[in-house]
């Protein structure tokens, strides 16, 4: 032991956000508690901490439905034991369009066929669920009573918590350099503080997996962007379990929020962050309020609430989020190096697939097997081309709004 930092280890979680904190927890859950994570600011201080915290769990692909699935069931079981801030209000997804309302119909054929409370909703029902809504242009809307909203860092707190008890070891202040490998595998990690001799490491760095990933020639291709929402005040017809909701064709979304509203978009041409621009270090940080970007979202957002017209806003929160170049994420061993584990890009729904995206990578690491078809989020699925700064900084421009986007 250096100032508590172990000499050795099992297994190296890079980074203590939640998905460092998932990971962890997965790993000492499966007997495994000999995990260090290592985070370089203070638990949760990258992006988790300004999350939405919304839970959803939309797809037409079934193996994004189990994930979903999987971290709902995690979210209600910590919240048995922890204040982790769960608010089970369901969610309405909105359509302003024919071809919406149908991609509906096939996202609630796949969610039902695997056991998932979904149905369609007409517009009546919508308004008697969201009384401050405009629903003038709907076709209709899906309801997803499972859905909800978490305080991501209590939810992370509670995974960090409960690993602990379990054996984990949690170090902050203590920054990863690299890992360090013997014969094409991973043989520990270099530090700020020193060597950890380790047999598996597992890069949950967030925007900053990227940049880790290199310093192995490991690509990882991702780029955080600014992402945004509004907090106002108070608003009639708001109350503590409204549900949340998303209008797609208006690529904005909301939640209630002491008595108010939290309204955020997935915008077009959204705006990437260059990670050296950003002031060091970046703990607990935002961007600049950038109402410029957001203003045609908050126009969506008055037209779907009109009240919202007359009502302040508190503050427009701006945190970088990293997306994808194909807005998924990356579970995966990086091709050519054994051991080395990748989950990170996940792309603004990293609070919602935590549960069971932790959960998979945990099972690989420890039984050899996720357990689940993960080719959807394969690093091979990209080439070193695609990890080349100039061409993420194009792509993921289109990012937040592929998110939204019909057949996902
Ligand atoms: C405005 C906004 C709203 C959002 N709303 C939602 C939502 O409603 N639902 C949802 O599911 N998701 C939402 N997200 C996305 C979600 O917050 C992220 O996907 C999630 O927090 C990512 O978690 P993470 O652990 O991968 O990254 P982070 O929380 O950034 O954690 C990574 C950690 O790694 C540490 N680190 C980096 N490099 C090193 C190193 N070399 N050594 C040691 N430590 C290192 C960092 O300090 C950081 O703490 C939102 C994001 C934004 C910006």
């Amino acid at each position: 032991m250096r100032g508590g930092l172990p000499t050795n280890t099992r297994i190296v979680v890079i980074g203590g956000g939640v998905i460092g904190a998932s990971v962890a927890w997965h790993l000492t859950r499966l007997g495994c508690p000999d995990v260090v994570v290592l985070e370089r600011g203070q638990i949760g201080c990258g992006t988790t901490w300004h999350s939405a915290g919304n839970i959803v769990r939309m797809s037409t692909d079934p193996v994004a439905v189990e994930i979903y699935a999987q971290s709902a069931s995690v979210v209600a079981e910590l919240d048995q034991r922890h204040t982790i801030g769960w608010r089970p209000c369901g969610r309405v997804m909105l359509a302003r369009t024919q071809e919406r309302f149908q991609e509906f119909e096939t996202i609630i054929r796949t969610l039902q066929r695997q056991g998932t409370p979904v149905e369609s909703i007409s517009p009546a029902e919508v308004q008697a669920k969201l009384p401050l809504m405009n629903t003038d242009d709907l076709v209709g809307a899906l309801w997803s009573p499972g859905d909800g909203r978490v305080d991501p860092t209590a939810l992370t707190a509670a995974y960090c918590r409960e690993a602990k008890q379990n054996g984990a070891r949690f170090f902050e202040g203590v920054e990863v350099k690299q890992a360090l490998t013997e014969k094409g595998a991973v043989s520990g990690v270099e530090t700020d503080q020193g060597q950890i001799k380790c047999e598996v490491v597992v890069n949950c760095a967030g925007m900053w997996a990227r940049d880790l990933g290199l310093r192995n020639h490991i690509d990882i291709p991702l780029y955080a962007v600014e992402h945004f929402y509004a907090l106002t005040e108070t608003l009639d017809d708001t109350y503590p379990q409204m549900p949340t909701f998303r209008d797609p064709d208006g690529l904005i979304y909301g939640r209630e929020e002491v008595g108010g509203l939290l309204v955020g978009c997935f915008d077009r041409e959204a705006l990437p962050v260059r990670l050296s621009d950003l002031p060091t270090p970046f703990e607990f940080g935002l961007l600049n309020e950038n109402w410029d970007q957001f203003l045609p979202y908050m126009e969506q957002a008055i037209h779907r609430i009109p009240a919202l017209a007359d009502c302040g806003v508190r503050t427009l929160v701006n945190g970088p989020e990293s997306f994808t170049p194909d807005a998924e994420a990356h579970l995966d061993e990086a091709p050519g190096l054994k051991n080395y584990f990748v989950l990170a890009g996940l792309s603004s729904s990293g609070v919602t697939r935590s549960g069971g995206m932790g959960g998979a990578l945990a099972r690989w690491i420890v039984e050899g097997d996720p357990g689940m078809d993960l080719s959807r989020y394969s690093l091979k699925r990209f080439g070193p081309e695609h990890n080349e700064e100039s061409f993420l900084r194009q792509q993921v421009r289109d990012m937040p709004s592929a998110h939204f986007g019909l057949e996902r």
